[in-house]
């Protein structure tokens, strides 16, 4: 159902109040890795007013390699977030880790993002199905694109075609970066699926000089969009510090973004 066999006109996903992410627009999402405060928030919420964005990413349910690491603010973050947000007119994407967070930030939410540890949680992928709120999905750690379609498919067949694929970089056998963002994945799926395709060059190659370089090269390879991480002082975040741009860097990347779109 999500092949471009089945279905030729690609997805376009509307969020509402003229925000969408569809094939030849540049969506650009852009925020924490992890929401921390009410003060970041706000600070973040001017930044991306300042550029024109109109999607905020950050978790409050954060999937984290150590437990002893911050694991996101929950809940009750996610309501904190959404009062600013909802105020300023910037729509919600944040990772949903279980079936049963689903309904809480149901009201909360614009985008449940399905983070690389959960791509084949088909379970979740199920209950997803059911939404009527879009979802994007991204490419698990080891995980192939078929496999990442595949995913697609769960979600798509269970009635909600309100579907954003994400490459997110994969782990190879590289160690120069934190994971391996593959290029050849964006011109591969937009070819396989009519769902809009994005990039995410933080998680992609983990290390904050080389994320502009890679999100423009992800766009000149036919990304529909872009995610990345920001943060008033990336030096505290509480996590993925070390991807995160600085709102200097974020906002060189948004005028480079858009320069090289117009290029395509
Ligand atoms: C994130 O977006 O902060 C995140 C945890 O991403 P991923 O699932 O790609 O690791
Ligand atoms: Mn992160």
């Amino acid at each position: 159902l999500v092949s471009r066999k089945w279905k030729v006109k690609p997805t376009l996903i509307d969020l509402g109040d003229g925000v969408s992410i569809e094939e030849g627009q540049l969506a650009i999402m852009a925020g924490p890795c992890s929401i921390e405060s009410e003060k970041q928030v706000a600070l973040t919420i001017e930044h991306l007013k300042a550029m024109g964005i109109k999607i905020m990413r950050g978790g409050v349910y954060k999937p984290r390699s150590s437990p002893y690491s911050f694991r996101g603010m929950g809940i009750d973050g996610l309501k904190m977030w959404y009062e600013q947000a909802r105020a300023a007119g910037i729509k919600i994407i944040t990772e949903v880790m279980q079936v049963s967070q689903i309904e809480e930030m149901y009201p909360y939410t614009d985008i449940y993002q399905v983070g690389a540890r959960n791509t084949q949680n088909f379970n979740l992928l199920d209950e997803l199905g059911r939404v009527d709120k879009a979802v994007m999905i991204k490419r698990g750690i080891s995980g192939t694109i078929d496999e990442l379609l595949y995913s697609a498919e769960y979600v798509f067949s269970g009635g909600n075609e309100k579907l954003i694929l994400c490459e997110r970089g994969i782990r190879t056998y590289e160690t120069a970066s934190r994971n391996t963002l593959d290029l050849n994945a964006i011109p591969i799926l937009k070819e396989k699926t009519h769902l809009p395709v994005v990039a995410d060059p933080s998680h992609g190659i983990g290390v904050r000089r080389f994320v502009e370089p890679m999100a423009l090269a992800a766009v000149m390879a036919g990304a529909d969009g872009i995610i990345y991480e920001t943060h008033q002082k990336p030096e505290e975040a509480f996590s993925d510090g070390q991807q995160t741009l600085n709102f200097q860097e974020s906002l060189q990347l948004v005028r480079k973004l858009k320069a090289t779109f117009e290029l395509k």
